[in-house]
């Protein structure tokens, strides 16, 4: 049958996102936390029952615009929130790139970032990382793209970029820099003051890794004043919704010293799993992020026979410059063990 309407053609051979289907016990695919969630969070989403769900969230300057301002030591104008920072991602590429635009982007990297493009009429142009798998900031400066996204630490690596490589990118770059600092937290270093000194990058964060709060779906874009209006612009009112925006002020506010904690425990276990891989055979690369990234022969082989005994990872079979490797969740010492064990069973 014919349809009298089609999808634009810059966007019709995109995917829709999904992730692998059934339930495991151990889910250490989508580097989500097993720390637990922010404690001030879970009590604010206790308490929403008694609240009012008929009320809009509020439009601008909420409590978490306000909060997180507190916390980075930027103003409220410096800062927007949207669901998820896919959301913030996906509006900067529509407010700021012209349709036809090219973006250049790490390979591998986020597998949202080539799609957001497209789906926004920009012609995503993928940069090999670097042999460490931190990605090529003079290569991405090479292809004279109008915009830049770059991700620091990179997924699926982990492995951040060096400051200097940064700071040359926020002072070359042509037009616009997108800096995906989604776990900055794991590895220090956060540019949100250098991106609004510079008026010409957003930094997109998010409560999903190391605030443990995937579900309530909260990002945000920190830049300057004039470069957010625009992306709130592109994004439209109300993404954050009224439930998500009290747990996730909450836990800016309040949870400042619970988010060290977790993010030295993290450090901790990173490196426990990563000596105790290399100790039977399988590296992985250096990670500054809540995951590592393991080579193995045969990566959807190994997350198959890892599957069928309860733990799910990422397979990426022969990714750009890294070859076949599982992308793992760090998780606390018990999960660990059983990863562990799972690992010294796998067909070599
Ligand atoms: C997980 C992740 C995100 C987070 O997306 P949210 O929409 O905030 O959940 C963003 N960027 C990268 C590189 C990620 O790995």
């Amino acid at each position: 049958m014919t349809t009298p309407w089609r999808p634009r053609d810059d966007y019709r051979n995109l995917k829709v996102y999904r992730t692998e289907a059934g339930p495991v016990e151990i889910d250490l695919s989508d580097n989500t936390s097993l720390f637990g969630s922010a404690p001030s969070a879970l009590a604010e989403i206790a308490a929403f029952a008694h609240q009012r769900p008929a009320r809009y969230p509020s439009a601008g300057t909420g409590p978490l615009r306000e909060g997180l301002a507190d916390w980075l030591g930027v103003r409220p104008e410096n800062v927007v929130g949207g669901c998820g920072s896919n959301d913030v991602l996906d509006a900067s590429m529509r407010a700021l790139g012209e349709p036809g635009w090219r973006l250049a982007f790490p390979a591998p990297t986020f597998v949202m970032t080539p799609h957001f493009a497209a789906a926004n009429s920009l012609r995503p142009i993928g940069v090999p990382v670097l042999a460490d798998g931190a990605a090529d900031v003079d290569g991405l400066l090479a292809t004279g793209a109008e915009l830049i996204y770059l991700a620091s630490p990179n997924n699926p690596s982990g492995k951040a970029a060096s400051a200097d490589a940064i700071d040359r990118l926020l002072e070359r770059a042509p037009r616009l820099v997108i800096l995906d600092e989604a776990y900055v937290e794991f590895a220090g270093g956060s540019r949100v003051l250098d991106a609004v000194a510079s008026g010409r990058a957003v930094v997109t964060r998010t409560f999903s890794k190391v605030w443990g709060l995937a579900g309530l779906r909260v990002g945000y874009a920190v830049g300057a004043p004039a470069l957010i209006e625009e992306i709130e612009k592109a994004r439209g009112p109300y993404k954050v919704n009224a439930l998500a925006e009290r747990a996730s002020a909450a836990a800016v506010r309040h949870d400042r010293q619970w988010l060290a904690g977790v993010v030295r425990d993290v450090r901790e276990a990173r490196e426990e799993l990563r000596g105790r891989l290399a100790s039977i055979g399988y590296s992985s690369f250096g990670s500054d992020a809540n995951f590592i990234a393991v080579s193995v022969p045969d990566a959807p082989g190994a997350a198959a026979a890892l599957a069928r005994g309860g733990i799910a990872v990422r397979a990426f079979p022969n990714a750009p410059v890294l070859g076949d490797l599982l992308r793992i969740t760090v998780a606390p010492a018990p999960i660990c063990d059983r990863l562990v064990a799972a690992f010294r069973e796998l067909p070599r």
